[in-house]
This record gives C-alpha cells, structure tokens and sequence, in this order.
C-alpha cells in the first residue's frame, strides 16, 4: 500500500462501498472514514480486506493519509449532514484541496457550497451518481458540476470507475459550474419518474383492458426490449412479470398498491414551475403516485362513484402494436420535455450544457440507459441547438409513425375509465405544441376583462398593449 491515497471517501452505507471497491478495482488507493467507526472496521475487514483501502477513524486521519491535491468524497445523506461535514474538513484541508459531494443532493444546495467553498479557497465538486448499489460497484452514470477547476483533477477517477458505452466512452463528462451537475441528475431522476410511469399505465392497460396474465405480459415486454424500447426500465419489469412467488402466483399482483415520491421527481416539476417550462408528463408522474398514496380514499370512493367496465373489442395483436408506440411516442416527449427544462435551466444559470454529451452520461450505468439515448445524442450532434427534441427529423418520423395508434390508445383508455394521466399529457403536449393557434387568445380577454389586464392584437406589431372596456361601463 503506499503512503498516500488517491481519494478518501466518507460514508460507508450502500453507495460509499460500492464506490470505494470500484475505486479500487480500477487500481486508485482510498482513504475510508464513517461518522460511526465500527462501520470502518467492518469495512476494512469484511469487504475490503486484502484491497488497497485503507480505514481511518477521524476526520484528521483521513485527510492526512491523502495526495495533495487532497480529495474528499461524500456519500452520505443529502442534507444538513453535508453542511456539517464540509464545516469539519475545511479546518483540515488547504488551498486547492477538493471536496466532491456525491448524494442526491438539491441543486440550489450545490449552488451555494461551491461559492462558500471557493471563497475558503478551496474546491468543490456537486455530482450525480445513478444506478444505484450495483452500479456504484460495477459504473454508474456519474455527472459532476462545481468548480471547473476541480474537473481535471477527479477526471481521471471518475471516468474510470463511470460506466462505458460499447465503444469504451465513459457515462461521465464535465456537465457545467455550480449545481449543473446536481440539476442534471435530478432531471434524470424526473425522467425515471416518468418512463417508470409509462411502462406502468401499458402494464395497467395489457392488465385490466386486455385481460392479459403476467406471464403473457412479459412475453411482451421481453419482445419491447429487443426493439426501438430496449431499457433497463423494460428488461427489469419483464423479469418482475415473470417472477413467481413461494405459490407460484406472479408476485407483482400480491404488491400493495401505493408509491412514495422523495423529492426528485417533485423537484424536477418544481423546477419547471418555476422556470415556466411546460414538463407536463413528469408532473403527472408525480400527481399519480400522489393518488396511489392515498389507497384508504380511492378504496371508499371505488364503492360509490362508477365508471364504464373495462371491455376491449377489437385487435389485441393490433393492440398491443399501438401500445408499443404508445410508450415510444410519449416517452419522446417526456425526454423533450425534460430537455427543455435544463435549457432552459441553463439560460438561467449561465451553463453551457452539452446536450448530446448529457444523453451519453445517461447512455449507461443509469437507471434511465437505453438504446434510445443513443438517438438523442445523434439528434445533439447533428444540432447543438435543437429548439425541441420533436423538431429532430428521427424523432418525428417516430412520432408520425407512432401517432395513430398512439391516439387509439388514449381513446380505449378513456372509453373503459382506464387511468393513462402520461399517455394523454404527451398527446396532448405533442398537440400543443404543433399548434400554430392556441385559445390562449381568450384568456387573455378574459384577463383584461376583469383585470384590465391588456392584450397584444395580431394585427398589430408584438409590445403594444390594447385594453377594451367589454361592459361598456364608465
Ligand atoms: P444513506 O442511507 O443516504 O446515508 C447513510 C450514510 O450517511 C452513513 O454513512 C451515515 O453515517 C452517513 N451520515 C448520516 N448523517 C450523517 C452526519 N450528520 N454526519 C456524517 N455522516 C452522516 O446512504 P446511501 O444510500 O449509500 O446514499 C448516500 C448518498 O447517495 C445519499 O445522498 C443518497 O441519496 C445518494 N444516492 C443513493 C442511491 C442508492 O441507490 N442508495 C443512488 C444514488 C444516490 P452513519 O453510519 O454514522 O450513520
């Protein structure tokens, strides 16, 4: 072992373990330190014995037994947690040494650590880790902001343990200052929100409007995953339709109805609230496991208010086919949506986000990774400033294929009282945004009527403001 390690990491829970030995593996000596020390030992103990990682058991100790420039990484629960660790090590560290924080942690969070830490004169990194426990060991998808400086120096780490496309480039690149980084990974985990959504609202309609049994349900979802929706998403509810429990019944039928939803996914609608993007179907993603939550209420309302019985007459290969596009087609402009926001983002905040580049991070080691990422980076490539995913010529040829029979779907669905809240924002996004006129010419008649709030005339120049008195009153 040598004197001094490449990297010390504190937190040793799921994530920081994993990471540690993938350090590791990739030939980096690591530092480890745990706020409760007996997780140290077991550590250097257990999982780590015989590796080049080395146990310390206070803050000073494992500051010392880094390289300078010294690197610090966290992986602990987002939060205060993260305030009062970067207060401790500061004291410790000296000019030019970086702290990275690899939680989940809340863009406007990251924001403000790295001015704070810049102005001690040290460095900061804020960055997205996805693909959970496994890919922490195996390469995640890593997606570092923060202090531009400090990106050269943690490169050479994090591009080695990250995860690989086929062709070896790493699902990890400079994503932009501050909290670009943590924005990005959070608009990641909206976009998991969503496509988690939509696979859900198939499996409902395959489930209660064809009356489909799971073991048929994976059949289909096994032959998604070998086409256009290939996803880790859809190769894992394949397996998940296909598993029997002690009873040989499909397990997934005996799981209570209702999700939780910890922040992500309501930040990343948050987000675009308050940047004015409309991100419709992550929103709705959010909205319905909200309703999911509350299983008790929907319960007592199933006894009392009706609806039309699920009765499918027609094509279920045909069906089926319509489904695919579907999910396809809406899951288009939930990744259109989702990139609108962080451009919008980054108007905002002054990042200069590789978009195409961003798609790659996200090709691999994800929990979002599919093939399709691969077109959005073509799309990127081909047109750094694509105003819209939609306007890409790939994209609307899937739209126009998909179209009909996407429309079909939403049509069933509302004709048998089958919930698809994601299917139809998108359709109805898609329908918006292709319209050259909108009825929001009424609202705003509306507005100056009782606000007097003025309205732009189209036959006159945009700026100027005209105000009707409707009533005719003085
Ligand atoms: P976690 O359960 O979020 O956090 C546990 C770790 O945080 C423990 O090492 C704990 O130390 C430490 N900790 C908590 N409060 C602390 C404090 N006040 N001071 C110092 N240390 C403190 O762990 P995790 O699941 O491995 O996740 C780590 C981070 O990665 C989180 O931000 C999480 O959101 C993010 N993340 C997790 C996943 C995942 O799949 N789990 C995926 C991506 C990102 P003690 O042992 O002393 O309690």
């Amino acid at each position: 072992m040598k004197a001094l390690s490449d990297i010390g990491l504190i937190g040793l829970a799921v994530m920081g373990e994993n990471l540690v030995l993938n350090m590791e593996s990739k030939g980096f000596q690591v530092s480890v330190y745990n706020r409760s020390t007996e997780k140290v030992d077991n550590f250097i103990n257990g999982r780590a014995k015989g590796k080049n990682i080395k146990g310390t058991r206070t803050l000073e100790e494992l500051v010392q037994s880094l390289e300078r420039p010294r690197k610090v990484m966290l992986m602990i629960k987002a939060g205060s947690a993260v305030d009062a660790s970067i207060e401790s090590l500061i004291p410790l560290l000296e000019p030019g040494d970086i702290i990275i924080d690899g939680g989940n942690t809340h863009f406007p969070d990251t924001d403000r650590r790295t001015e704070y830490v810049e102005s001690k004169g040290l460095l900061y990194i804020g960055t997205g880790v996805s693909g959970g426990e496994e890919g922490a060991l195996l390469g995640p998808s890593i997606m570092p902001g923060g202090s531009p400086k400090a990106w050269p120096l943690v490169k050479p780490i994090f591009q080695s343990i990250s995860a690989k496309v086929e062709d070896g480039t790493p699902c990890c690149d400079w994503v932009g200052e501050n909290g670009a980084g943590h924005f990005v990974k959070m608009v990641h985990n909206g976009i998991e929100y969503g496509d988690m959504q939509l696979i859900n609202e198939a499996y409902h309609l395959m489930k209660d409007l064809l009356g489909m049994s799971a073991d048929e349900m994976h059949d289909v979802f096994k032959e998604w995953n070998e086409g256009p929706l290939d996803s880790y998403l859809i190769e894992i509810t394949r397996d998940i339709l296909g598993y029997k429990d002690e009873d040989g019944e499909p397990l997934v039928e005996k799981i209570l109805d209702t999700a939780g939803q910890k922040g992500t996914g309501k930040w990343t609608a948050v987000s675009a609230l308050d940047l004015g993007i409309p991100l419709t179907l992550i929103g709705e993603a959010v909205f319905s496991r909200c309703l999911s939550a509350i299983k008790d209420e929907r319960v007592a309302a199933s006894k009392v208010l009706s609806g039309p019985k699920p009765e499918f007459k027609g094509d279920k290969k045909q069906f089926l086919n319509d489904l695919q596009d579907a999910l396809y087609a809406s899951k288009v402009v939930s990744y259109a949506q989702g990139y609108a926001l962080m451009a919008a983002a980054a108007k905002e905040s002054g990042w200069n986000l590789n978009y195409g580049g961003i798609a790659l991070m996200w090709r691999g080691g994800c929990i979002i990774r599919s093939v399709f990422l691969g077109k959005i980076k073509d799309a990127y490539d081909a047109k750094p400033d694509l105003t819209n995913l939609l306007l890409d010529p790939f994209f609307k040829d899937v739209i126009e294929k998909a179209q009909q029979g996407w429309r079909r779907v939403i049509s069933a669905a509302i004709e048998n009282g089958i919930p698809t809240p994601a299917f139809a924002t998108a359709l109805n996004y898609f329908d918006g945004y292709r319209s050259e006129r909108l009825p929001a010419n009424l609202l705003q008649a509306q507005r100056d009527y009782f606000g007097a709030h003025t309205y732009e005339r189209l036959d006159k120049p945009r700026g100027e403001y005209f105000h009707t008195n409707w009533t005719g009153r003085g």
